[in-house]
């Protein structure tokens, strides 16, 4: 019984597996469409799973379906099949576009081949959400999804939204790119937000998983323990893994005890490299680096030759053509320069080949080159390893694959660097054979151990167990995320109201600021060197009657009102020319009957909420369409806002600029210089005011992680907010000494 099979997972739960591609290829020949299974140690590895606990495979069959086309059944497929149709127009710009032209160079460190295409963002979005779609019909509330790969990242958030407690685990299976090059594409935070709503992020080795989450933390503000390796994205926790792939090891040791040798390695010293043609992969700096051995050690002449196999891939994108002409020309070259009448150093071979004969051609190979310039993990260096069953090899491995961090028994190289390869060929070529011996036990020894199954076995489980809980917030959060950013005399905090020093209510007059809140807030307000602002889309008269406190700032209706110790008492001059509208779209509101089953209006002068919260959750979509549309016909802006729709004046007015208001007012136009800020607030509304502040000040969004935040970090709940005004009511004074040396300083 194979690991897999014998896994010991809840049986009650199945297991629904998503990737780009299904286990089976479809083409279409004169009989019509034939079905073929796929090679590859992962299906492998995953069929038994979903044969021994149910489920569903959800993918796309590999080519564009008829309408009326059927996929062929094989008769006995022991799991269920969920087939994506893509059209020409989504394999284009999802697949071809998106997936190969964007995140695959990109993600391998290679920034210059990427290119940018909003549309094939869009089609990519659009396709993913497809892919959501066809999750959720087939899943059950206990059944563990499990998303695979770089097709799939914006997958997970269109899952969550559906199946708001489904158990949610992807995996990646190319390299995360550091946070310099990933920041690079124009919609990183999408695709890290999709990702984030899983439960689960398995990458292949550590590296991968440190650049996700620098990423996260620098990119979307979220609160990140990596001891732990956990996120707080929101108001949830997500557990970041570490799982380095293995291979069927067994199926390829077999092939290469039973297969005959090939001739293509009957003669020479055989030197190896087996690749999809990709850029990723290598082949033109691998067949230099061949190149400069024949010519630093000219003795290998005639006794060596470099067989490289490059399987066709993705031949339809034109960079993939012009790569096979790099490579055909430099063989030519190569061979040109050192051949002679018995012997062509380079034998090149521009096609697949069968599993069996692939397994005879590692075994029989006495050194295999694997150079990729980067790769998420690389299976050939482990296949070939898994079939060293005769005479032992040596691999020569690129330090830039995945594979390197734990394959270091090979002699590893930097790929880009010719005359290190060369070295590290003639030593390989030179090696003794207890060297040799030793070396290859080892490798193959962890390759044995750490097969796909036992990978597969530790995905499985740690998504089924883990429980991802992250340590409160603490003292020590606040010092590295303020401490050097508090330099200045003074501190003014801005503080929304509802929602961030009280939980959302089911009406606003039953959102009472809590004992606790009311004694952190007040003491910061009683600090010489802090400023205590709250600014809210309250009426003005409304939010200082909640909050209480003589000393304070308050701004109501979004900013358009504001009063507080220091500065003059502002209303925006268009206050009074908007009040009275308000009346008139109030009644417009009321003729049409947006107000049945408990949705009503709160009238705030110049501005106006429309509360849908009491109404059933199904009528929400047409209650809103139809508000908006009043509210628009009533020269009014309607923004969302918690269950509710706000009507404000089209005035170039919001909280930012309210803020920016209170600063002037307060410290005078050099305010910079004397003041840091810092803005927590909770909403859309309060998105203006961090989009105004970026760069002025450090700002906060409060609650779940389901829209983007213009907002420097995130704080999960009101408890949150709550210790942040706690520490800074009790922190420790300031300024501190300017210079070079002030900022980095705190908090130490
Ligand atoms: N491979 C194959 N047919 C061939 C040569 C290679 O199916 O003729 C397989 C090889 O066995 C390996 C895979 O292609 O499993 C290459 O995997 P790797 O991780 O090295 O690179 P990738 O192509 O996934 O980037």
């Amino acid at each position: 019984m194979s690991q897999a099979e014998g896994w010991s997972g809840s049986g009650a739960s199945g297991v629904v597996i998503v990737s780009n591609r299904l286990p089976f290829t479809i083409h279409r020949s004169a009989r019509g469409l034939e079905r073929a299974p796929s090679a590859g140690g992962l299906i492998t590895a995953l069929e038994p799973v979903l044969r021994k606990r149910g489920g569903t495979w959800v993918g796309w069959p590999g080519i564009e379906l008829k309408r009326d086309e059927e996929i062929p059944s094989d008769g006995e497929q022991p799991y269920e099949i969920q087939a994506l149709r893509l059209t020409d127009r989504e394999i284009t710009h999802y697949v071809h576009g998106f997936s190969n032209r964007t995140l695959w160079p990109l993600m391998h460190s290679l920034p210059a081949r990427a290119r940018f295409d909003r549309k094939d963002f869009d089609v990519y979005e659009q396709v993913n959400q497809r892919f959501a779609n066809a999750i959720a019909m087939c899943s059950r509330a206990q059944d563990l999804v499990w998303i695979h790969d770089f097709h799939l990242m914006m997958a997970p958030s269109q899952v969550r939204l559906t199946m708001p407690d489904a158990r949610l685990a992807f995996f990646l299976h190319i390299p995360f790119p550091p946070y310099d090059i990933f920041r690079l594409l124009p919609w990183d935070r999408e695709l890290l937000r999709g990702m984030l709503d899983c439960n689960l992020i398995g990458f292949h080795v550590d590296g991968y998983a440190q650049n996700f989450l620098d990423c996260v933390e620098r990119r979307l503000g979220s609160r990140v323990d990596r001891e732990n390796m956990v996120v707080e994205h929101g108001d949830r926790v997500v557990q970041v893994g570490v799982f380095p792939i293995g291979i069927a090891y067994g199926d390829f040791e077999r092939r290469a005890r039973e297969t005959a040798s090939q001739p293509e390695t009957q003669s020479e010293r055989v030197v190896l490299g087996v690749d999809r043609l990709d850029y990723t992969k290598g082949i033109p700096e691998r067949i230099r680096a061949f190149e400069r051995l024949l010519e630093l050690h000219p003795r290998h002449r005639e006794k060596v030759v470099l067989l490289q196999l490059a399987v066709p891939s993705r031949s339809q994108v034109a960079e993939y053509r012009a790569l096979k002409r790099e490579i055909d020309e430099l063989v030519g070259q190569v061979n040109g320069r050192f051949a002679t009448a018995t012997w062509s150093p380079i034998r090149y071979l521009y096609r697949s080949l069968s599993q069996d004969k692939l397994a005879a051609i590692y075994r029989d190979a006495d050194i295999a080159l694997v150079t990729p310039l980067r790769d998420g993990m690389n299976l050939v260096a482990k296949e070939y390893v898994a079939s060293q069953v005769l005479d032992p090899g040596v691999l020569i491995l690129s330090r830039l694959a995945g594979a390197a961090e734990t394959m270091r028994e090979a002699l590893l190289v930097n790929p880009y660097n010719a005359d290190e390869t060369a070295e590290a060929l003639n030593r390989a070529i030179d090696m003794e054979e207890p060297e040799r011996r030793t070396r290859m036990e080892a490798l193959r020894r962890r390759e044995q151990r750490d097969d796909v199954e036992a990978w597969v076995h530790a995905f499985l489980s740690t998504a089924e167990e883990s429980r991802a809980a992250i340590n409160p917030l603490s003292v020590h959060d606040f010092e590295a995320w303020l401490g050097p950013y508090l330099t200045r005399p003074r501190l003014a905090l801005f503080l929304d109201y509802d929602g961030t020093l009280t939980e959302i209510c089911e009406h606003p007059a039953k959102a009472l600021l809590s004992d606790a809140m009311r004694k952190v807030v007040e003491g910061c307000a009683a600090r010489d060197d802090t400023d205590v602002a709250v600014i809210s889309g309250r009426k003005l008269d409304n939010v200082a009657e909640m909050v209480g406190h003589p000393g304070l700032t308050y701004a109501g209706n979004h900013g358009l009102e504001i009063r507080g110790p220091d500065i003059e008492d502002f209303a925006h001059e268009d206050l009074t020319h908007y009040q009275a509208r308000t009346a008139e779209l109030v009644a417009a509101l009321d003729v049409a009957e947006v107000h049945a089953d408990g949705a009503w209006t709160e009238a705030k002068g110049p501005t106006l909420t429309y509360h849908y919260r009491g109404v059933p959750p199904d009528r929400w979509p047409a209650l809103i369409k139809r508000a908006e549309r009043i509210i628009t016909a009533a020269g009014f802006q309607a923004r969302p806002a918690h269950c509710a729709l706000e009507a404000r004046p089209p005035i170039g007015w919001d909280k930012g600029r309210a803020v920016l208001h209170v600063l002037r007012e307060r410290y005078g136009p050099s305010w910079s210089q004397k003041v840091r800020v810092i803005y927590v607030g909770d909403d859309q509304t309060d998105e203006d005011a961090f989009r105004f502040l970026a760069g002025l000040a450090m700002t906060f969004r409060v609650g779940p992680a389901d829209t983007l935040t213009a907002a420097t970090r995130r704080l999960p709940n009101v408890s949150a907010v709550q210790a942040l005004i706690e520490w800074l009511a009790q922190r420790d004074g300031w300024p501190l000494p300017s210079g070079p040396l002030g900022p980095a300083c705190r908090g130490r």
